[in-house]
């Protein structure tokens, strides 16, 4: 891909989604262009509503499990549809094997016929539960492929293995990112991640639903330090997986805790059962995306949440 001041075009699937729009928007700030495509079964017209009339911005509802001719030229096909909420996910399983697997192929076709670059959005549930901590590129993880999160780590795993396989197959220049919690505007309200359940439980004065007891822990990074980091990485050569997140750990008690003080509500923290398969830890390693990209997360936690506060209060004073 070549960034010499050139206007590329870049398919992005899932563009309605969550960290999708972000790149977008990022994308077309760069001065290229943008064809999206989202059958908007978990992403949202609402978050490319501001970009829905741009001149280089291109909207096609579409299920990329189906096949689609886009005319060239194509530039850059970016992977990165997925139902990716625990929630999202457990509603849609089948949705979700499908749109790792054979969506994945679609676009790995997409970006062969073009002679494209690809990259692929994975995820740290490629590690499942993990038993290597903080996790590096290099472990292979530990993830029950009969669990109730199968359906999205192994159709992710599927994908990753896919990608390879066209890269060495078809010499297709291939990405694959591995993205752990993000955080920011544009999550759904009620998709069940952590980040939008407790800001709308702490702004409705509703009980802060901790799961287990809370001693499990996460690291979160916020979306423009995540789409920052893909910006990077699909300049890169690298082919093999590059995790992105910020390593910033801590447990969801601590987090709760952290919401409540970051919003002032007085809410009661309430303690609920632990969902099948959570994983313990979660910690990225980004000493490859540092010495490759040069990249890491530069939003502090606090003006990332205060930022996503903001963006909530709004969309609850919508609804
Ligand atoms: N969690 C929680 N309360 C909630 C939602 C999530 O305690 O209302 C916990 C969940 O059990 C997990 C962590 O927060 O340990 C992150 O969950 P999320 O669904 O955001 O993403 P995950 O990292 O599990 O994919």
């Amino acid at each position: 891909m070549n960034y010499g001041g050139n206007v590329l075009r870049i398919v992005v699937s899932g563009a309605a989604g969550f960290i999708a729009s972000h790149m977008c928007d990022r994308l077309l700030a760069e001065g290229h262009s943008v064809v999206g495509l989202d059958n908007l079964l978990t992403g949202s017209r609402e978050n490319i509503e501001h970009i829905a009339d741009h001149e280089r911005f291109h909207f096609i509802e579409h299920d990329v499990t189906m096949p689609i001719d886009i005319e060239p030229p194509v530039d850059g096909v970016l992977h990165m549809a997925s139902p990716a909420s625990p929630k999202d996910y457990l509603n849609y399983p089948i949705e979700t094997l499908d749109v790792g697997s054979l969506g994945t192929r679609r676009m790995l076709d997409l970006a062969h016929f073009h002679a494209a670059r690809f990259l692929l959005t994975s995820t740290s549930e490629s590690y499942g539960d993990p038993l290597v901590h903080p996790q590096v590129e290099t472990y292979w993880g530990n993830v029950n492929p009969v669990g109730p999160r199968s359906c999205y780590d192994e159709s992710k795993r599927f994908a990753e293995a896919i990608t390879m396989a066209y890269h060495r197959k078809h010499g297709v220049r291939t990405n694959i990112a591995r993205i752990f919690n993000t955080y920011g505007p544009r999550m759904k309200l009620n998709d069940g991640r952590v980040v939008p359940a407790f800001v709308d439980q702490a702004l409705t004065n509703g009980a802060i639903t901790v799961f287990g007891d809370g001693s499990q822990t996460r690291s979160f990074c916020y979306v423009t330090d995540m789409v920052d980091g893909l910006f990077r990485l699909m300049q890169s050569d690298e082919r093999y997986p590059v995790n992105l997140g910020n390593p910033r750990e801590m447990k969801i008690l601590e987090f709760a805790e952290h919401i409540l003080r970051l919003t002032g509500a007085s809410s009661p923290i309430e303690f609920r059962a632990l969902p099948e398969d959570d994983p313990k830890q979660r910690q990225p390693d980004i000493t490859k995306a540092r010495t490759l990209l040069g990249w890491e997360p530069r939003v502090p936690l606090d003006e990332g949440l205060a930022r996503t506060v903001e963006y909530f209060r709004g969309v609850l004073q919508r609804v």
